[in-house]
């Protein structure tokens, strides 16, 4: 056993998914194991070209105090999962209540993900 820094070799399948009242899905997997996501989080994971876009502008903004983070209305609300489809036998399209859903999640990332690990993420794609 060691780390597997983003290596998608965990083939994992879901057998269930589950949305908990208060809006967390829980996806069981086929080796016995099961994560939790809340909706934020999965929005925040969104890997879409757009969303990846916007993650990278702000990492390479230069801090200035002078300004306010900008947020919009949208995002200031508590997100929802309002539908999950299946894409293929690998991943999921995942619908958001603030109207976003070309986010496709695959199976690694949605089991990898909600695992602890470190502040440093390398989008290797
Ligand atoms: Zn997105």
């Amino acid at each position: 056993m060691g780390p597997r820094d983003g290596i998608e070799d965990d083939m994992s399948v879901p057998t269930k998914i589950d949305r908990m009242e208060d809006g967390d899905i829980v996806i069981r997997w086929d080796d016995e194991t099961q994560t939790r996501w809340k909706a934020f989080e999965l929005r925040q994971a969104c890997p879409c070209a757009t969303c990846r876009e916007k993650k990278r502008e702000v990492a390479s903004a230069p801090s200035k105090p002078k300004l306010l983070p900008v947020i919009s209305a949208a995002e200031a609300r508590p997100v929802r999962i309002e539908s999950m489809r299946p894409v293929g036998n690998y991943a999921y399209n995942i619908n958001f209540s603030d109207g976003h859903g070309s986010g496709i999640f695959s199976f690694a990332m949605l089991k990898r993900e909600s695992q602890p690990r470190g502040p440093a993420v390398a989008e290797t794609q």
